[in-house]
């Protein structure tokens, strides 16, 4: 039975980018109601880039998946490029995601966007993301 791709196994039993940036330059935290998944990103950003990523999600398999996916597509962009991830992106990279796991993935977007934001709004920067 494969529910989920190896893709999604490998990044859930492996996830990259597991922690905290004590001194980050933005944080996002999300939560979902759905299966209680919250989703916290850090981010390291220097001249519009992030240089570092990390993250801690206390939630199912798939939210797991999809924040260690999502810090792997977002590190070393530009901040304008990291705006544009959305949860279709992550998914595909993933191979996919059963249907009722999908907003698990939304969440990384989302978790992104307001530590993006958090950065701008403590910047005062421009918050050129959302939806
Ligand atoms: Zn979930």
């Amino acid at each position: 039975m494969a529910l989920y791709s190896e893709m999604v196994m490998d990044h859930f039993l492996h996830p990259r980018n597991v922690g905290v940036i004590e001194d980050a330059d933005g944080v996002g935290e999300v939560g979902n109601a759905v299966c209680g998944d919250i989703m916290k990103i850090y981010l390291k950003i220097r001249d519009n880039v992030v240089t570092d990523v990390k993250f801690e999600t206390f939630g199912c398999g798939s939210a797991i998946a999809s924040s260690s996916m999502a810090t792997e597509l977002i590190k070393g962009k530009p901040l304008d490029d990291v705006l544009k991830l959305t949860n279709q992106a992550v998914v595909q990279a993933l191979d996919g995601l059963p249907a009722h796991k999908l907003h698990c993935s939304v969440l990384a977007e989302e978790a992104i966007q307001a530590a993006v934001k958090d950065y701008c709004d403590k910047n005062g920067l421009p918050y050129n993301g959302g939806r």
